[in-house]
């Protein structure tokens, strides 16, 4: 890792050295699904005494931090993610960014109207003065693109985070999905504004069936989060870390689980993000992968992906 690389928490940055096990897709609370709103009212006694105790049991188990992938307009709140932050000694990092995907149910209107360099500059000012009166700074750029080629707002917003990247150094974590093709469509847009594959997060990377599009994103240069672990992934999830493996390509995987511990209120059911520490390492330990390399899975790789810093092809 390189010395005093650090991560952007919602309390501040963090030494990526200091850090232990991280779970770097999950949602603590988020209202998806819901009709989008700017800040959405939480039950806030409720999503605490849910959420609360649930982080505490996973602190017990071993993770550290947690980056959570709840966006502008679907629900994001940093000032609850720093409460339970402090509660429960977990590091977390919120987002800037729009969620391109779902049919651009959740991008603002004001991003169809502006340039991609107007919508960077809205994304810049969250990164230097915080977002909405918080002060609480984004730790990543949380995107999405729906299925087929890039629409044009979905290219718009790949382009403004390749260049709020250049000026903040943070990653680009994009809901793709089983879209290999969109993927190679985001690398093009990063290398036609200077920056590195190295920048990008493939999120749900585990969704697409084809072994050779996932090795091949890899090979290109991006992050491969695996990040839909579940009792009946387990499998294939262990399947595609073997695959990465053999092609010399474990140091750029992620695991996840895309839970939900407080979803729209609490009418929806809780989607539980603990399968890494109970089914998986131990899956991996009898698969023969070492202790350095679940090590480097679980700990290293996340904090390498999203610790802050500019990622540029060279010149
Ligand atoms: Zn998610």
């Amino acid at each position: 890792m390189a010395p005093g690389a650090s991560l952007m928490t919602v309390r501040g940055p963090v030494a990526a050295s200091s850090l232990g096990i991280i779970l770097p897709h999950e949602h603590l609370f988020s209202m998806f699904g819901e009709e989008p709103a700017e800040l959405h009212q939480y039950d806030r006694q409720l999503l605490l005494a849910t959420v609360v105790p649930y982080l505490e049991n996973l602190r017990a188990q071993g993770c550290t931090a947690i980056i959570d992938g709840t966006t502008a307009w679907f629900g994001r709140q940093p000032a609850l993610l720093r409460d339970i932050s402090a509660r429960t000694g977990i590091h977390i990092l919120t987002n800037t960014g729009y969620y391109g995907a779902a049919n651009d149910r959740y991008v603002p209107k004001s991003a169809l109207e502006e340039s991609a360099d107007q919508i960077a500059a809205r994304w810049l000012a969250e990164w230097t003065d915080g977002i909405g009166g918080t002060g609480i700074k984004p730790g990543f750029l949380k995107l999405g693109v729906d299925a087929g080629p890039l629409s044009g707002i979905d290219r718009k917003l790949i382009t403004a985070a390749a260049r709020t990247h250049r000026k903040s150094g943070l990653t680009l974590a994009v809901h793709t999905g089983d879209n290999p093709a969109a993927l190679h469509e985001q690398l093009t847009v990063l290398r036609a504004e200077g920056v590195a594959p190295g920048a990008l997060v493939w999120i749900h990377a585990n969704q697409c069936p084809d072994d050779a599009a996932v090795l091949g994103a890899a090979a290109a240069g991006a992050w491969i989060s695996l990040d839909g672990l579940a009792a009946d992934t387990l499998n294939r999830h262990l399947a595609l870390c073997r695959a990465l493996k053999s092609a010399g390509r474990l140091r750029q995987v992620l695991l996840s689980h895309d839970g939900n511990t407080f979803r729209a209120n609490g009418k929806r059911p809780m989607k539980t993000y603990a399968a890494l520490f109970t089914d998986f390492i131990p899956r991996l330990t009898a698969a023969g992968f070492d202790q350095a390399e679940i090590r480097s899975l679980t700990a290293h790789n996340p904090a390498l992906a999203y610790a802050v810093g500019v990622r540029l092809l060279p010149q």
